[in-house]
């Protein structure tokens, strides 16, 4: 059995990056996710970013202590987490 890693596990189809404009979008109903704006360098492959783009933007529920499952706040598409106090920041999180 070859192993598993975690990177052939990513979910690169996630969010669709439209970089002239700078937004990262969902990749099923293309709802304005992110903005390169908040996106910040991070240790996983993972885009990280701060803070979603629109308020609506996303809908999450507490799926543990300090994380939320985070989905699509339109279609439900499931984008990761939020890790609370995981950003560049003290206080911020990461998507
Ligand atoms: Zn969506």
């Amino acid at each position: 059995m070859p192993s598993r890693k975690p990177a052939d596990h990513l979910p690169v189809c996630m969010y669709v990056y439209f970089g002239s404009q700078g937004i990262y979008t969902c990749s099923k109903c293309s709802y304005e996710l992110f903005s390169s704006k908040s996106k910040f360098s991070h240790s996983t492959p993972w885009p990280a970013f701060t803070e979603p783009i629109h308020e609506d933007s996303i809908s999450k529920y507490l799926e543990r202590s300090g994380a939320f499952k985070v989905s699509c706040g339109r279609c439900g598409n499931s984008l990761g987490h939020e890790f609370i106090n995981d950003g560049p920041k003290k206080g911020q999180s990461r998507f």
